[in-house]
């Protein structure tokens, strides 16, 4: 099979190493593609996006590593774009005029708690907390409802290839006791959005950014088979900020993912998306 990781950062964004540093560690960990996908632009300043004026920076950067290093990987250009429900989405005017080889479509932000403040899903617990408290007072099943409403009116929208940490909510909700993966209410919730995701072709990452300190993956391990049996097109990601994380939790989710039915993995290649083994 085709190692690969289509879901990385670097000091373009929050990352803590340069693209090259990482292409270096992906060429030694034997990985045979490998993607870029920095935080896209938003439309306000944050610590962890990228600036819109970096962007022919990046690509030059991207372009020269791409021809250095073209005998030992293949590289692809791509960013990791925010919708932000009421604000931003890859239909804003930046993403018309520039050119990617692929798109990761993620949900990092819910409501707006006023200006450019907005509930943070990704952040520190304090921050998730207290959006939680002032949009839904402390309600985690109405901020759940919330977190699908929005990933759902994602999808719909569409414009981007691969689907990013799809149920993110898990990382800080699991923390409520009345949060529950198992509740029948929650299944529905990720079962239409699942049913949504397959409906528009698009590809849905396993991510494992959390599974060395957290113990899951997004989507959770409990939909694997679920997953496997609706026959939604796959990859795994490890969404790196370190090179030394770049395919962190790799074997276990392939071989979790084989067991719960998982037989291909998509590959982007030269001529686009393509089904490999797993
Ligand atoms: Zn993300
Ligand atoms: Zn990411």
């Amino acid at each position: 099979m085709i190692i690969s990781n289509y879901h990385s950062h670097s000091t373009f964004c929050d990352g803590r190493a340069t693209m090259e540093e990482f292409v270096k560690f992906a060429i030694a960990k034997g990985l045979k593609h490998y993607g870029f996908s920095s935080h896209a632009p938003i439309p306000f300043d944050t610590p962890w996006t990228m600036v819109a004026d970096d962007f022919p920076e990046y690509e030059a950067e991207f372009h020269r590593l791409k021809e250095k290093y073209k005998d030992s990987i293949e590289l692809y250009l791509g960013l990791e774009v925010d919708y932000i429900h009421g604000c931003c989405d890859i239909k804003s005017e930046f993403f018309k005029n520039i050119n990617l080889d692929f798109s990761i479509g993620s949900i990092h932000y819910l409501d707006c708690l006023g200006g450019n403040n907005y509930w943070s899903i990704d952040g520190p617990f304090g921050e998730f907390e207290e959006g939680l408290q002032i949009l839904f007072d402390g309600d985690i099943e109405a901020g759940t409802r919330r977190f699908f409403e929005i990933s759902g009116d994602m999808i719909e929208k569409g414009g981007f290839d691969i689907v990013g940490h799809v149920d993110k909510i898990t990382y800080h909700g699991r923390k409520y006791k009345n949060f529950g993966l198992n509740k029948p209410e929650y299944q529905k919730l990720m079962l239409t959005l699942l049913e949504q995701i397959k409906a528009q072709n698009m590809i849905l990452e396993v991510n494992t950014k959390s599974l060395a300190d957290h113990g899951i993956t997004y989507p959770h391990q409990t939909f694997y088979e679920t997953i496997a049996r609706m026959e939604i097109p796959l990859m795994v990601n490890s969404d790196c900020h370190y090179p030394t994380n770049i395919t962190a939790g790799f074997d276990e989710t392939y071989k979790a993912l084989h067991k719960a039915g998982v037989r291909h993995l998509m590959q982007l290649t030269k001529d686009g998306w393509k089904k490999e083994n797993l």
